[in-house]
């Protein structure tokens, strides 16, 4: 294996630890969430005890003020195989940031605390049952009725969508702009919020994915996000880090189930050529078989 030259001594040690909690704390109640279809509240309060959560928030909200993007590298490559359900990285790097360069002082000192301690787990809201990849055609609507907002629609397929307690909704915010979308936070318990069953998916059965309706909710201003008419250029700036950030999580499963089976396979099929795959790989790519995994 070729090793990767972008990690310090630090950062084998967090690697380490998260090891040895995940190993503690997943590993043996990951069959149970399965099955419960989500995992444990617990879970995230130990993330939050760890100082795993939004740990580039400031110290004075909980956070560590750690701006090294490798750390949330290692949570996502070491968690995303252990427990698929455990979506600490929308949690962190999808949603948090909002709370950290779009909130302002008094959003950051209400909700920042619970988003490091894991009280309040995260989710944001964009994609609808008509609406996927086309933001601009949300249907999702608040209305301004001066001190506060009036949030109704649906939203489909949200990660966190039965556990979280706080929840980023993205909302057309002026019927005659097509373009102008809000971001609305919406908390566990406001009246008109529900939430649908669990959607059944092929993977990832641990994750709570699930609708969300939204029923005449009344938003306070103060919990609007930012400019209510510049919520796509927020998302937009999110969403780059969200695909970097997905891509960490998805190679590390692939390392982590396709590499084993694929070297499994070669190697049945190699036997009669009386060569191992390793010994193939080397000749081929004057490296390790596995060069791409890099650690
Ligand atoms: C497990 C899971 C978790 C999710 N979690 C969340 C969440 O937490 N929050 C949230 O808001 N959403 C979430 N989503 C929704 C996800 O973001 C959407 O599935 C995604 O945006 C794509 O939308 P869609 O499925 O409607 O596909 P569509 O928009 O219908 O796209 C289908 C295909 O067409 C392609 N395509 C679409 N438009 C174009 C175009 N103009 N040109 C070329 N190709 C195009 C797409 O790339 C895609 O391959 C989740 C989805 C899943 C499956």
């Amino acid at each position: 294996m070729i090793r990767r030259r972008i990690f310090t001594q630090d950062h084998d040690i967090f690697r380490a630890s998260v090891v040895k909690w995940a190993t503690a704390e997943i590993i043996p109640f990951e069959a149970d969430w399965r099955r419960a279809g989500q995992v444990s509240r617990d879970l995230w309060k130990s993330a939050g005890n760890q100082g795993y959560l939004a740990m580039h928030m400031p110290e004075a909200h909980g956070g560590l003020a750690l701006d090294d993007f490798r750390y949330d590298q290692i949570l996502a490559e070491e968690l995303a195989w252990r427990s698929p359900g455990f979506f600490l990285s929308l949690h962190n790097r999808m949603v948090a940031p909002y709370f950290l360069h779009v909130a302002n002082a008094e959003q950051q000192a209400r909700f920042v605390p619970g988003i490091t301690s894991g009280d309040s787990i995260l989710a944001i809201a964009m994609t609808e049952p008509s609406t996927g990849s086309d933001l601009g055609a949300i249907r999702t609507r608040a209305d301004d009725h001066g001190d506060h907002w009036v949030l109704n629609g649906s939203k489909t397929f949200i990660s966190n969508g039965l556990l979280a307690d706080v929840i980023v909704v993205a909302a057309r915010s002026d019927p005659d702009t097509p373009r102008a979308i809000g971001l609305f936070i919406v908390e566990r318990g406001m009246p008109g919020f529900t939430r649908g069953d669990k959607l059944e998916k092929l993977g990832q059965p641990s994750q709570d994915t699930a609708e969300l309706f939204f029923d005449d909710v009344k938003i306070p201003k103060s919990n609007q996000l930012g400019d209510a008419g510049q919520g796509f250029s927020y998302m937009m700036r999110g969403l780059a880090e969200e695909r970097l950030t997905g891509s960490i999580g998805f190679l590390a499963r692939a390392q982590r189930g396709l590499v084993p089976l694929t070297f499994r396979s070669l190697n049945s099929f190699m036997r009669p050529f009386a060569q191992k795959p390793r010994d193939f790989s080397r000749q081929a790519m004057s490296g390790d078989g596995a060069g791409y995994r890099t650690r």
